[in-house]
């Protein structure tokens, strides 16, 4: 009688496959998850995928480009994944939320700029705030971008088995408040430089 084939797919969670790839077990753990691959596909698979990923990522960061040859598959994965992340958009809701995002920020440094830049103004500083408005390019360019990366990250969260449109909206609202400190620090570091 074999009770772990009689129980294979129940007490998967109970194995740690990573750990047992970075040799943390104990040597009874060991023998217990080692009879578990013996008799579960799925957990052998995973532990399979795991080896793979990790061995690969282990020479890509040893050999460095002389060992293209295993990162190119390991590159290729993370790229398919990547790109069916972001052309994953495509939900209304989701591009909503992208859109929604962009939008936030987009005002936020409009309202930030132009107090600054009126009291650049008030100082006749003409260049200042010529200055101003080229950072003012730069940063409308960096809140897309923000925009697609949040758009990304909300996808994963979707992704998620327990989807909870709370996590997202406690998500979407950290890093509002992220962004919205780190641009504020930007603004006035760069003012601070540009007046110096
Ligand atoms: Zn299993």
């Amino acid at each position: 009688m074999r009770p772990d084939a009689r129980k294979s797919g129940a007490d998967c969670a109970n194995f740690d496959i990573a750990a047992y790839l970075d040799g943390e077990l104990s040597p009874s753990e060991e023998i217990r998850i080692e009879r578990h691959f013996s008799v579960c596909t799925n957990c052998l698979s995973e532990f399979d995928l795991q080896k793979r990923m990790l061995s690969a990522l282990d020479s890509a960061l040893t050999d460095g480009p002389a060992s293209r040859e295993v990162p190119a598959n390991f590159a290729k994965i993370v790229t398919v994944n990547a790109e069916s992340s972001v052309s994953g958009i495509r939900n209304p809701s989701e591009r909503f939320r992208a859109v929604f995002v962009c939008a936030f920020l987009l005002l936020l440094v409009t309202v930030s700029l132009g107090t600054e830049a009126g009291s650049v103004a008030y100082d006749a500083s003409q260049k200042a705030a010529m200055q101003a408005f080229s950072v003012a390019g730069f940063l409308v360019h960096l809140v897309f971008e923000i925009g697609t990366g949040i758009g990304v990250v909300l996808r994963y969260i979707g992704h998620g088995v327990v989807y909870n449109s709370l996590v997202s909206a406690a998500a979407s609202l950290l890093f509002f408040t992220l962004s919205s400190v780190a641009l504020s620090r930007m603004i006035v570091r760069y003012n601070r430089g540009s007046k110096a």
